[in-house]
C-alpha cells in the first residue's frame, strides 16, 4: 500500500521519473541515474524503496511504471515546482534563471491552502518560466534547435533540462523561452540565431540540443536524448 505521505528522497526521485516520462525517455533505472547523477547502487536501493511503498512496480524489463498514487504524487510535486517558480519570477520579480533551486527547497513543505494561493497569483500562466507545462495543461510537441536547418524561423519553447548552470548561461546569452527569430547558421559546434530585435544569439551545439523550439519549416520530431537530462556541467562541451 502507498504510504500517504512520500519523504523529500522519494519526492525527488518521482520527480525525475516524471519528467522522464515527459520527455517520453524510458523509466529505468539507468536513465534516473544519468538524470540525478547518481551512483547505480544508490538508484537501485532507491527505486526498491518506491517499489515498496508503492509509488511504482517494475516489469521484467526494467521499465518502470507509475501506480495511481505514485502518479498522484509526481504530478504533485512537478505542479508546485513550475508553479513556484512562476511565483517566484512574475509575483516576486527573481530572475528566471535563479529559481530553479529555490523551487526544489521549496516544493516539500507547502500546503494546499498556499499552493492555491499561489496559483492565484500567477494569473493565466501556463508553464514556468522555462516552458514547461505546469501539469494540468498541455505540453507543445517541439524539436530540438540543434536539429533545425538555417533560414527556418523559430520560436523557444522550452529549456528541457532546468541545470542551474545551464540557465544561467542561457540568460546570460539572451534567449528565452516565447522569443521569436530566425535561424541563422548552424555548425557542429555552434547555433546562431537571428532574433526579431536584429541581435545575433549563439549557443553551442550541445546546449542547442537542450533547446526545444517550434521551426517552419521544422525537422521531424524526435525524443530527446537521455543526456539533455543530465545536470553536468561537463556534458554541455563549454
Ligand atoms: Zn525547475
Ligand atoms: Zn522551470
Amino acid at each position: 500500500m502507498a504510504t500517504e505521505h512520500a519523504t523529500v528522497a522519494e519526492e525527488e526521485y518521482l520527480q525525475t521519473l516524471f519528467w522522464l516520462q515527459e520527455a517520453e525517455l524510458p523509466m529505468t533505472g539507468a536513465n534516473v541515474a544519468r538524470a540525478m547523477q547518481l551512483s547505480a547502487p544508490t538508484v537501485h536501493e532507491m527505486i526498491g524503496r518506491l517499489e515498496r511503498d508503492g509509488y511504482i512496480t517494475r516489469a521484467q524489463d526494467k521499465l518502470i511504471s507509475f501506480t495511481a498514487s505514485g502518479l498522484e504524487h509526481a504530478q504533485g510535486i512537478v505542479r508546485r515546482h513550475r508553479l513556484i517558480e512562476r511565483f517566484l519570477t512574475d509575483v516576486l520579480g527573481i530572475t528566471w534563471d535563479e529559481v530553479h533551486e529555490e523551487a526544489e527547497r521549496l516544493e516539500h513543505a507547502m500546503s494546499p491552502v498556499l499552493e492555491e494561493r499561489m496559483l492565484a497569483a500567477i494569473g493565466d500562466a501556463k508553464t514556468c518560466p522555462h516552458g514547461h507545462p505546469i501539469v494540468g495543461h498541455s505540453r507543445l510537441e517541439g524539436v530540438p534547435l540543434a536539429d533545425v536547418s538555417e533560414g527556418a524561423s523559430v520560436t523557444v519553447l522550452r529549456f528541457e533540462n532546468e541545470a542551474e548552470d545551464l540557465l544561467h548561461y542561457l540568460k546570460e546569452i539572451g534567449i528565452e523561452p516565447g522569443m521569436k527569430g530566425t535561424l541563422a547558421a548552424s555548425t557542429p559546434e555552434l547555433v546562431t540565431l537571428s532574433s526579431e530585435d536584429g541581435g545575433e544569439i549563439a549557443v553551442t551545439f550541445s546546449v542547442a540540443e537542450t533547446v526545444s523550439v517550434i521551426a517552419d519549416p521544422s525537422p521531424p520530431p524526435r525524443i530527446a536524448l537521455p543526456e539533455q537530462l543530465v545536470l553536468a556541467r561537463e556534458r554541455y562541451g563549454r
